[in-house]
């Protein structure tokens, strides 16, 4: 299949891993927009939140405790936010569903 996040997932191009189980795929996203700025990944290819279905409750919920856990292990004691752009209006770029993690600065809303 031809997806970005799926041959990152497959190993097919490079990525800076920081985490990997047998649900989800975790990496430094390339063009960082805060100190920290990690990107969470179903390895299930599923295009966008808007195609998310009721089996998908527990990986979703999944993605949520591994951004904590993520956000602990990069000293994130302040906070830190967790995006999901969601199809053309929501600023999505790639279509395999992603979580944006970032933190280690002040956020500013509302979002542009
Ligand atoms: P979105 O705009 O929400 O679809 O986010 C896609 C994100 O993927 C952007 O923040 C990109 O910087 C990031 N990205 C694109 N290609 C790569 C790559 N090869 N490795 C890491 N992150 C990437
Ligand atoms: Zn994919």
């Amino acid at each position: 299949m031809d997806c970005l996040f799926c041959k990152i997932i497959n190993g097919d191009i490079p990525s800076e891993c920081i985490y990997e189980d047998e649900f989800v795929y975790a990496f430094n996203d390339i063009d960082k927009q805060a100190p920290v700025h990690f990107l969470i990944v179903p390895k299930e290819h599923i295009k966008s939140a808007d195609d998310l279905e009721e089996k998908h409750n527990e990986l979703i919920g999944h993605i949520f405790l591994v951004a904590k856990k993520l956000a602990k292990e990069n000293g994130l004691v302040d906070g830190y936010r967790v995006v999901n752009n969601c199809k053309e209006d929501g600023g999505q770029t790639v279509g395999h569903i992603h979580f944006h993690v970032f933190g280690g600065r002040s956020m500013q809303w509302p979002p542009g």
